[in-house]
């Protein structure tokens, strides 16, 4: 892969402030803007938002190719199908063991919070049903049926078949296909750049899209759904310290402390975008920092973002209970296990987009036979819920990266970010 293209962003340095620094100013006046325009949140609805949301468009537009291509180079840089089955099997192991865990402490924060529940009046609830998904059809929708909707309705999980399937084809064809190894790569290169691009307008998109968020929801914060937010944000800090903390020092033998500053810009961005899908480039740029192979990590993170979801299993948990307990009703623990199972696949089925681990509650509700409408009670807060979930969900990704690009290749070891 052409190094001498790769995007080098947050590595500006040199010229004044970092993106890093640059976006967490952007967060810390949003939070002041929107503070101040509680009043008048319409304003920063109509008038704000909508440059975030050219931001975020930009971002959607270009995140297909870059996943499509970066996964296709990180297959056929491999050369050897064996080394490329090794690293999906170590990666789709710790992703469903890591996302298992994520929902048993989920259940558990959300327990121990339950006797601080608000007790709400479920009576006036109106909220639109989305259509409750069955596991199995979680299943079949992995694979795509035709070549081009993938790509058109921006299904990144079919997508990544997809890429997959042709990247293995690439490599089994051997000799042949080089110069479809040399295009792969130059067109990888060309969205790089042009991500690239998009990405220098980042403190302006987290500006413009946080300051409506906080405008619309701060006095909520402070309200009755402050506990079920606290015990899902425990959760993920709870996560991120003592899971993370634990196998990126055993598996990979990096320090925690380097891991997570050296994150910190990919976490900063998730916390303000909501979308892991979205943060990809700069979690393999902060990734890349922290010295894990690009073949490795433009392999791994793109499945990551589509597939494992940990903060989002916490989420599913937390909700779970406190809807139930708003209801009145007490999960006995099959249910629980039934949580655990569903919760797992509903994050496999979950895009890495903005909210869609709200829609895929529904699936958890519906296995364990808790009301749809319960969701009401999360939804006006679900931003809330997601910047945190989005954050934990890159970090999870990151954390195979690393470990994944030491077990298998051993870490070459560079100048850590920021
Ligand atoms: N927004 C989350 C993400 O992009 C997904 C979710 O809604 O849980 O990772």
């Amino acid at each position: 892969m052409g190094d001498n293209n790769q995007n080098d962003v947050i590595r500006e340095e040199k010229k004044g402030l970092s993106l890093a620094m640059q976006i967490f100013i952007s967060l810390a006046l949003a939070i002041i803007a929107g503070l101040l325009m509680q009043g008048i949140p319409d304003i920063a609805e109509n008038y704000i938002r909508p440059f975030g949301t050219i931001f975020l468009n930009l971002v959607k537009f270009i995140v297909c190719p870059i996943v499509t291509f970066s996964i296709m180079a990180g297959i056929v840089s491999m050369k050897d199908i064996k080394k490329v089955g090794k690293i999906g099997g170590i990666t789709l192991v710790y992703y469903f063991f890591t996302t298992a865990v994520a929902i048993t402490l989920g259940l558990l924060v959300a327990v121990a919070f339950k006797g601080g529940f608000p007790v709400l009046s479920t009576s006036s609830l109106s909220f639109e049903e989305p259509e409750a998904i069955a596991p199995m059809e979680v299943l079949v929708d992995l694979f795509p049926s035709n070549f081009i909707i993938p790509v058109s309705e921006e299904n990144m999980i079919q997508v990544i078949v997809a890429a997959i399937l042709i990247g293995f084809s690439v490599v089994l064809l051997g000799e042949r296909a080089s110069k479809a190894v040399e295009g792969i790569n130059l067109i990888n290169d060309i969205f790089m750049k042009c991500m690239e691009m998009i990405l220098k307008l980042s403190p302006i998109g987290v500006f413009c899209l946080l300051t409506p968020v906080v405008a619309a929801n701060g006095a909520i914060v402070v309200g009755s759904l402050a506990k079920v937010l606290l015990a899902a944000y425990v959760g993920y800090i709870l996560h991120a310290v003592i899971v993370y903390s634990i196998t990126i020092s055993t598996l990979a033998k990096m320090s925690p402390l380097k891991f997570f500053k050296g994150m910190l810009p990919a976490t900063m961005f998730a916390f303000s975008s909501a979308s892991s899908v979205g943060t990809l480039p700069i979690n393999m740029e902060c990734t890349e920092k922290l010295g894990a192979s690009k073949e490795i990590s433009g392999f791994v993170l793109p499945l990551g973002a589509t597939i494992n979801m940990d903060g989002t299993a916490i989420y599913q948990g937390v909700c779970a209970i406190f809807i139930a307990s708003c209801y009145g009703i007490n999960l006995d623990l099959s249910q629980m296990i039934t949580i655990v199972l569903t919760a797992t696949l509903a994050s496999v089925g979950t895009a890495g987009v903005p909210g869609a681990g709200m829609v895929m509650l529904a699936m958890v509700l519906t296995s364990v036979g808790l009301p749809i409408d319960g969701i009401a009670l999360v939804a006006g807060v679900d931003r809330i819920f997601d910047m945190g979930r989005t954050t934990l969900n890159i970090t999870g990704d990151a954390s195979c990266t690393i470990i994944v690009s030491n077990l298998v290749n051993g870490r070459k070891p560079k100048k850590a970010a920021g």
